[in-house]
C-alpha cells in the first residue's frame, strides 16, 4: 500500500497519522513518538529527520532507514497583470502539474490539480488536450496547497481562504486521494483549513457524488454543468453520454439530502452556444429541485479551439433573468487569462 523508493524505503508522508502510529507500534516503538513525527512532517514541513530535536538519535536513524520524503517543487512561476500566479509543480517522478493563486477583493483562492493531464477531452479545454498520465497524489495535492499558502502569506501577506479542485483533470475519478488530501490540508496537524472552505468541481461522474453523500463529505461540491440539455452537453463535454443530465440531477438530489449542502452549478458561457434566454430556460428546468448557486464564468479563449468569450451584455441578461426566477447567481471574471491561467487553460505550457 505504501510506495517503496529503489533504497526499499517507505514515503513518510503517505502515511496517515493513525496508520504511522501503527506502524510505530509493530517496530516497537511508542505511539506517542509517531504522533510527533507526523507534526514534524505535516505542521512543520520538515523533511530530515535529524531536525526533529524531540526524537531520540537512535530513533531517528532508524527512521531515516525505513522512510524517505517526497518532494513536490515549484518549476516554474508566472504573474498576470491581475496579480494572479500560476505556478507549475514539479512531482517527485518529473510530471508537471499546475496550479492557480487567485487574489480578489474578498478572498484568496489556490485552484490546484488532481490529475497530470485528463482523460474526458471537454471540447472548451487546454488540459483535455492533454492525454492523462496519472492521478496525483494526496501529498502532492497537499504539497500544492501548501507551496499556494505560502506565496499568499509571503508576497500578499494575506492568508489563503479557499481551495478549489478545479485544475487540471477530473477529481472524482481520483476519489481516494483527493479525499486523503483534505483530510491532511483540514486536519489540525496539516493546515487546519475548514472543510467550508474547500469545493471538489466535478464534470459530473454519477456514481462518484453517490459515493460523496454516502461519505457525509464536509467540503462543497460544484457541478461543471456548462449546458442544460443533453444533446449541447455531450457536443462540449463527452462524460456526458454515459452520465446525462436525468442521472446527474438525481445523483445531486440525492447529494442535496445525504448532506443538506447547498451545490455550486459551474455554467461557462460561450458566445452563441449556450448564451441565450432558451439556454437560460434549460438550466432552470435543472436547477429548480435543486438546493443549488449558479455560477457564471466567463470563457477565456483557448488556442486552436472553436469557442468564444461572450459579450458582457449577454452574460448580464442571462444572469438577470435567473435572477429574475429567484436563483442566486455570480459572474465569474476571467482572471490570468495573460498567462494561461484561467478557467479551462492550463496545459502545462509556461
Ligand atoms: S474541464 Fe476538467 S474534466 Fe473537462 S477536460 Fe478539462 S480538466 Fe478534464
Amino acid at each position: 500500500m505504501f510506495n517503496l523508493n529503489l533504497m526499499n524505503k517507505l514515503n513518510i508522508r503517505t502515511f496517515t497519522k493513525d496508520e504511522l502510529e501503527s506502524f510505530f507500534i509493530n517496530i516497537k516503538e511508542k505511539k506517542f513518538r509517531a504522533s510527533q513525527v507526523f507534526n514534524w512532517v505535516w505542521k512543520n514541513n520538515v523533511d530530515d529527520f535529524d531536525k526533529m530535536n524531540n526524537i531520540p538519535v537512535s530513533l531517528r536513524s532508524k527512521l531515516d532507514n525505513l522512510f524517505y520524503f517526497s518532494k513536490t517543487i515549484i518549476s516554474s512561476k508566472q504573474i498576470s497583470t491581475d496579480q494572479t500566479i500560476k505556478l507549475g509543480f514539479k512531482l517527485s517522478d518529473g510530471f508537471i502539474c499546475e496550479g492557480v493563486l487567485i487574489p480578489s477583493k474578498k478572498r484568496i483562492t489556490a485552484c490546484i490539480s488532481s490529475q497530470v493531464g485528463c482523460s474526458l477531452s471537454c471540447a472548451f479545454c487546454a488540459t483535455g488536450k492533454l492525454k492523462r498520465l496519472r492521478n496525483i497524489s494526496a501529498e502532492e495535492i497537499y504539497d500544492q496547497v501548501y507551496h499556494i499558502k505560502k506565496i499568499s502569506e509571503k508576497k500578499l501577506k494575506k492568508p489563503l481562504t479557499n481551495i478549489v479542485y478545479m485544475g487540471m483533470g477530473e477529481p472524482l475519478l481520483n476519489y481516494k486521494n483527493v479525499i486523503r488530501s483534505i483530510q491532511f490540508i483540514t486536519s489540525k496537524e496539516g493546515l487546519a483549513i475548514s472543510p467550508k472552505r474547500i469545493t471538489v468541481s466535478t464534470s459530473g461522474i454519477v456514481k462518484m457524488i453517490h459515493k460523496l453523500a454516502d461519505d457525509s463529505v464536509k467540503f462543497n461540491l460544484a457541478l461543471s454543468l456548462h449546458a442544460a440539455n443533453n444533446e449541447k452537453r455531450s457536443q462540449i463535454m463527452p462524460i456526458n453520454s454515459s452520465n446525462n443530465l436525468e442521472s446527474l440531477k438525481s445523483s445531486l438530489q440525492y447529494f442535496n439530502k445525504k448532506t443538506n449542502r447547498i451545490i455550486t452549478l459551474e455554467y461557462i458561457i460561450f458566445k452563441d452556444f449556450n448564451d441565450s434566454i432558451d439556454d437560460a430556460k434549460e438550466l432552470i428546468v435543472f436547477a429548480k429541485d435543486l438546493k443549488c448557486k449558479i455560477n457564471i464564468i466567463e470563457y477565456n479563449n483557448v488556442e486552436g479551439l472553436d469557442y468564444n468569450k461572450t459579450s458582457v451584455e449577454k452574460t448580464n441578461q442571462f444572469k438577470l433573468y435567473l435572477e429574475k426566477k429567484g436563483f442566486i447567481v455570480n459572474v465569474r471574471k476571467s482572471r490570468g487569462e495573460d498567462i494561461d491561467a484561467a478557467c479551462g487553460q492550463l496545459a502545462n505550457k509556461a
